[in-house]
């Protein structure tokens, strides 16, 4: 794995030497020598991640973090603080500013490319999002995300079989979030795939199962594949904490564990997990946007497209007739003319409400045209969809529409055209099947609305 890394240092030979180091592990490394540039520079370069050294004149490296944490174009970039100083306030201060880690100089190298490794392995996971959002965003289909994002009501586990350091920990993330902790390890696991947690921390220093086993099992589960893990190490066991990064743990914390520390790491996590949660739940929303009518909620025609040629296939191959009916509301320009354009969306709304109520899960139903309708079946014969079309013209018919907010009722009828594969050409086609339909359909019309007509007749 290569990862394109920005190393900023007021001093060049700081940024030479950690350059020829990454270089040598097949790294792309650019360089920057302020604070300003860092922040210019991760713009332009959108860098895989960011080494920031803390003490540079002018803007300082706090000051660069928070300004790449708060820019929406540099926000998702891990950043890691190189400082010489192994000051506990100045680590807290620098999470605070947003920043993702720490490395002392001089820098050890396992740590470093261990840590560069994690980082950046990460990073790719939600660039996938990123991307999918954005073509979401760029559809005008997806809304923004909120990026302040609340972390209260986040739900965190303690996985440690020592109790009492449990207790510790959990007393140490104080009341923000609710905390579960569990001593037994075998137990935990299963409580880790059901409990669908925010946040996983793990002592790694548990004597009865191999902690690094239980965070690749934990790494290894589908439901909790992408759930945050926070490790325990104790100070100096560099060995463990690279095996964990490389397993897939997200963060660290050496023992004795600084309460600020790990309330500031806490919360890093359970923010990025929540961006997470909502870049993937945001293109969701924008898939389904994609295929759905805004007006009535029912698939729209380009999901029909798609879904018709599946639905075809199937009724082919296993011999069972697929039916489709054609539905177009009578004289519907006239409801606009008469009651305006807003009754006129109301009408076709309750009229899709209808319809959803008519038709069983595993028929489609779908907004086809500005008043006309489709409904796929499969599994249905030309008969039993002629009883189906025949009991919703009934319905739309013997109750009228009450619009502008029960001031008006207008009788509306619909004219259907019904079509099966049952009694089609030996060529047939999904297209030549909604085509006898659409012709059924004009016959209804013709023949004086309000009726159903099946394309065999
Ligand atoms: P017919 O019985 O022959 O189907 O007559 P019709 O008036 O229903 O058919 P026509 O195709 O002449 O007119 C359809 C009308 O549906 C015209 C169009 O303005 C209206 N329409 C299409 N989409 C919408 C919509 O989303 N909202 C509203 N309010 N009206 C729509
Ligand atoms: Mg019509
Ligand atoms: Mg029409």
């Amino acid at each position: 794995m290569t990862a394109r890394v920005l190393v900023v240092d007021d001093l060049e030979p700081n940024v030479k030497l950690l350059e020829a180091k990454l270089r040598a592990e097949y790294f792309d490394v650019l360089g920057a020598y302020s604070g300003k540039q860092a922040v210019e520079r991760a713009i332009s370069d959108q860098p895989d991640i960011i080494l920031l050294d803390v003490m540079m004149p002018g803007m300082d490296g706090f000051e660069a973090c928070r300004q790449i944490k708060a820019t929406p174009e540099t926000m998702h970039i891990p950043v890691v603080m190189v400082t010489a100083l192994d000051q506990q306030a100045d680590r807290v201060a620098g999470l605070e500013a947003g920043a993702d880690d720490f490395l002392s100089k001089p820098v050890e190298d396992l740590a470093l490319f261990a840590r560069v490794r994690s980082l950046t392995r990460l990073k790719m996971m939600t660039d996938e999002l990123r991307a999918r959002y954005a073509t979401g965003k760029g559809l005008g289909v997806v809304d923004n995300i909120d990026v302040s994002m609340e972390i209260d009501e986040a739900r965190v586990f303690i996985i440690d079989d020592n109790e009492e350091q449990s207790d510790r920990l959990k007393k140490a993330i104080g009341d923000d979030c609710a905390v579960d902790s569990e001593l037994d390890p075998e137990v935990a696991l299963s409580r880790a795939r059901s409990g669908d947690f925010d946040l996983i921390i793990i002592n790694m220093s548990l004597e009865a199962m191999d902690p690094l086993r239980l965070c690749s099992s934990i790494r290894s589960f589908e439901e909790t594949r992408l759930t945050p893990i926070l490790a325990v190490v104790r100070q100096g066991d560099t060995r463990k904490l690279v095996r964990a990064l490389d397993i897939g743990v997200n963060d660290y914390l050496t023992r004795p564990v600084d309460k600020d520390e790990l309330t500031a790491r806490v919360s890093t996590q359970l923010r990025r997990k929540r961006y997470v949660d909502q870049l993937r739940s945001s293109f969701q929303a924008s898939l389904e946007m994609a295929v759905t009518d805004q007006l009535t909620g029912l698939y729209n025609r380009r999901y029909l497209a798609s879904h018709m040629a599946a639905m075809f296939d199937r009724a082919y191959w296993t011999g069972r007739p697929l039916s489709v009916m054609v539905l177009d509301i009578d004289h519907f320009k006239r409801v606009n003319d008469t009651y305006g354009h807003d009754a006129g969306d109301r009408v076709l709304q309750e009229f899709a409400e209808r319809l959803s109520r008519s038709v069983r899960g595993i028929d489609l139903a779908c907004r086809y045209g500005g008043e006309e309708f489709l409904i796929a079946m499969p599994d249905t014969d030309m008969a039993f969809a002629a009883v189906v079309a025949e009991r919703l013209r009934q319905e739309i018919a013997t109750s009228k529409f009450v619009i502008n907010g029960g001031r008006d009722e207008i009788a509306i009828t619909v004219s259907v055209g019904i079509a099966s594969t049952e009694n089609g050409p030996a060529d047939d086609s999904a297209q030549k099947l909604i085509k006898r339909a659409d012709d059924a359909l004009y016959e209804a019309k013709t023949g004086g609305r309000n009726r159903v007509i099946n394309s065999a007749a």
